[in-house]
């Protein structure tokens, strides 16, 4: 499948990728790879331009009012922007995530008064913040406004659970933390997929056991972790000045 924004140059150029339930993948690749476009197709937020994509077996072209509820329910997105809503409480944006799942009068209730403590408890302590269900979510630091925006995907209880960039902006302790969150969210649920790009390859082979690499949007390879090698990722990102190949050094 293709995706063309505008102009001549695909954002994503005769891809074709299967990717099966339970199934943990990162996109690497340079700026400009194709990873957000392919994270948005498989939300559904981004149609191809030609070919097809389906979503959970349903096919996001050609997709009905009900359908598209079930994909709102059944796929999460953790934004790079993170999304949240920086003037509501923790315990308001993480419920956000069951919006999909409730009638409107239920949604309006739960966004005046969440009813589900506990569980939203129990998803914050998941991600190390239980302590901050109360609090103001533009008083949290960036690293923690991440937190809470994962921990809204994972209240969704989604099938695909999707992140796109989730560590960029993250020193490298706290990036491993955060994928070690990630993928402990998806393997609570063996049927869970994980799609999530990342520019920091090294730090994607240490977390996932599928790699595929892009470039200029298109697919050069699709491996097991243990088989990209130095030589691969050096040609991958031989497009791209040596500084920006590795998250900041913060
Ligand atoms: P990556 O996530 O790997 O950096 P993107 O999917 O964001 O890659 O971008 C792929 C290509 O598509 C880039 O050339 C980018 O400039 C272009 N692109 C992405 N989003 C848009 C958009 N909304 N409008 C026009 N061009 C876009």
């Amino acid at each position: 499948m293709t995706v063309r924004y505008n102009g001549d140059k695909p954002a994503v150029d005769s891809l074709s990728l299967d990717i099966g339930a339970g199934e943990r993948v990162a996109l690497v690749g340079p700026s400009g790879a194709g990873k957000t476009t392919i994270i948005g197709l498989a939300n559904g937020t981004v149609l191809p331009t030609s070919g097809s994509v389906e979503i959970l077996g349903i096919e996001s072209s050609r997709i009905d009012q009900k359908q598209y509820r079930e994909v709102r329910r059944k796929v999460a997105t953790v934004h790079q922007d993170f999304a949240l809503v920086p003037s509501l409480r923790v315990a308001h944006n993480v419920a956000a995530g069951r919006l999909g799942y409730w009638s409107f009068p239920r949604a309006l209730r739960s966004l005046v008064r969440p009813t589900n403590r506990l569980e939203l408890l129990a998803v914050l302590d998941r991600v190390g913040i239980p302590e901050k269900l109360w609090e103001r979510t533009d008083s949290l630091s960036g690293g923690q406004q991440q937190r809470v925006a994962i921990a809204r995907a994972l209240f969704q209880d989604p099938d695909l659970l999707l992140a796109d960039e989730p560590v960029s902006s993250l020193d490298p302790a706290r990036s491993k933390a955060i994928l070690d969150v990630l993928v402990e969210a998806a393997d609570a649920d063996h049927d869970r997929t994980l799609i999530a790009s990342i520019h920091d390859a090294p730090l994607a082979q240490s977390h996932f056991g599928r790699i595929v690499g892009l470039q200029n949007g298109r697919l050069v390879f699709d491996l097991p972790a243990a088989k990209v090698d130095a030589d691969r990722l050096d040609s991958l990102y031989a497009i791209e000045p040596k500084e920006q190949r590795q998250g900041p050094a913060e």
